[in-house]
């Protein structure tokens, strides 16, 4: 299920593609199976992404679905919202069937299950107290809210008497904080999409509609006495069904801490497509257990090239038939086709990162020679791919030490270097001026440190001090040639001073 109240957080991937895996597995072993996904297009907006306060906060109570789309295009503010979503699961090969809670309530789909919990309002306000141990019994109290005749909202309608045929209902004031009320009273037929059983209630009561035999929830529906729990009782007891089996899945945390939606904090589901390659984005959700948190913080951490490390070597034993288990998360992370079982060359991420940085490397020569032999099709565009992603890392993401572009303005570090180094960087201007060819200039260069007496380390390292404000960068012949001549005497010659 997805609430389309905004932006899915990228955690909010974890449960479709547990269930994506689960379908798939099934799906293998010849079993009848189908993969659906319900969109909560019924529930009340009752929270606002910012940008949406000033404009939408007058929608507040009201169904999502009876709520216009902030852009233009979209049928309503629920389909705006779960179209995203639904882009973002399909580039991950996640293609359930939807279903939109709005319309099965409005066909009548869920007439039986709130004629049963309206039956039965007193024994779930009985489970709700066993279970979760918690709510104090509420005379009168009704498991339904309605859309209010009056002013079309259904956050603020209490429900208080049941006849069998219709409901007595009241548009509250000050019955929830988010939201208020216009005050009218009605009765009205339950029925048809008039009003929508309560959270705790809906979902079994989704069990029940839909004849769901398997369903996993995030740990936070799972704690003891939460809605797993009295869903579980509901089922038993009320809407008398098989329970489906479920399982719990764990948190996906950014630096330690739950994302929340609400709050927009952190990475959206949408990011992911400019974080990382589909199938690597894929292999981030299928590598971790379910049962592990899952830890992501790509922000000036060597995340990134880490998950490609270890989804080359699943990858490896895919290919080598080496380990079943890394083998078969492999497989599962990939999207459309199945990779050939042929040695495939993947270039190593981190190569690559260093590669784009260093123009007069010719990327696709360059792994032609490692390779030995032309690089396939497939090969040509994981490189190309990589290079994409390698770009958006290091812009973005990576750790300052990792990017080694020729930096603007003086470094502070040039403050560091040593009268030595500075000496060093003074010849090196005439061996810059006088060499075109890096092989060449990189002997000089190097020539002279032994003619100067110093420690070849720290003379290299005084040339990427003083142009990129980091001790270390790429060979240095090769990098200096890169640039203009004139740009990089100039600044050599600012260091030295
Ligand atoms: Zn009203």
């Amino acid at each position: 299920m997805f609430t389309p109240s905004g932006f899915a957080h990228i955690g909010a991937i974890r449960g479709p593609l547990v269930h994506d895996l689960i379908y798939k597995a099934l799906k293998r072993t010849g079993s009848d199976v189908k993969f659906t996904f319900v969109i909560n297009d019924f529930d009340p907006v009752d929270g606002l992404p910012e940008v949406l306060q000033k404009d939408f906060s007058k929608y507040l109570g009201f169904p999502l679905r009876n709520v216009p789309s902030p852009e233009k295009g979209f049928d309503s503010f629920a389909a705006y919202f779960a179209n995203d979503f639904k882009n973002v699961l399909k580039s991950l090969g996640i293609e359930p069937q939807y279903l939109s809670s709005y319309d099965m309530y409005k066909e009548g789909k869920f007439d039986e299950a709130i004629k049963i919990a309206l039956d039965n309002a007193d024994k779930i306000q009985d489970i709700y107290q066993k279970v979760s141990g918690s709510k104090k019994k509420e005379k009168g109290w009704l498991p339904l809210q309605v859309i209010c005749e009056k002013c079309g909202k259904i956050g603020t309608t209490r429900v208080h008497d049941w006849d069998g045929k219709t409901v007595a209902y009241t548009c509250e004031k000050e019955m929830v904080k988010w939201a208020k009320g216009c005050g009218y009273s009605g009765r009205i037929s339950p029925f048809g999409g008039n009003g929508k059983l309560p959270w705790k209630v809906d979902w079994p009561a989704h069990w029940m509609v839909i004849g769901v035999t398997i369903e996993g929830a995030g740990k936070d529906h799972a704690s003891a006495g939460g809605s797993m729990d009295i869903a579980r009782e509901l089922v038993s007891q009320v809407f008398k069904i098989n329970e489906p089996y479920n399982f719990p899945y764990e948190h996906f945390l950014i630096g330690g801490k739950k994302m929340a939606s609400s709050k927009g904090l952190g990475f959206k589901a949408r990011d992911s497509q400019n974080l990382l390659p589909p199938e690597v984005a894929r292999f981030l959700f299928v590598r971790t257990d379910y049962k592990q948190a899952l830890e992501f913080n790509p922000v000036g951490t060597m995340t990134i090239p880490d998950l490609f490390d270890e989804y080359d070597r699943c990858y490896k034993a895919y290919i080598e038939n080496s380990d079943e288990d890394l083998s078969r998360i492999f497989e599962m992370s990939q999207i459309n086709n199945l990779f050939a079982k042929e040695k495939t060359f993947l270039p190593r991420f981190r190569d690559i990162v260093n590669y784009i940085q260093m123009p007069n490397v010719d990327i696709f020569k360059k792994y032609e020679e490692l390779k030995g032999e032309q690089l396939t099709e497939t090969e040509i565009n994981i490189i190309n791919e990589r290079i994409k992603y390698a770009k958006i890392w290091l812009e973005k993401y990576a750790p300052s030490e990792f990017n080694l572009q020729l930096s603007e303005i003086l470094p502070e570090k040039v403050k560091e270097l040593s009268e030595e180094q500075k000496l060093f960087l003074k010849k090196s201007i005439d061996l810059i001026a006088e060499n075109d060819d890096p092989e060449k200039l990189q002997l000089a260069l190097y020539n002279l440190t032994k003619e100067l007496k110093i420690d070849a380390k720290k003379a290299f390292s005084a040339i990427y001090i003083s142009l990129i404000g980091k001790e270390f960068g790429p060979k240095a012949a090769w990098f200096l040639l890169q640039y203009p001549k004139k740009e990089i005497i100039k600044k050599l010659e600012e260091a030295t001073k």
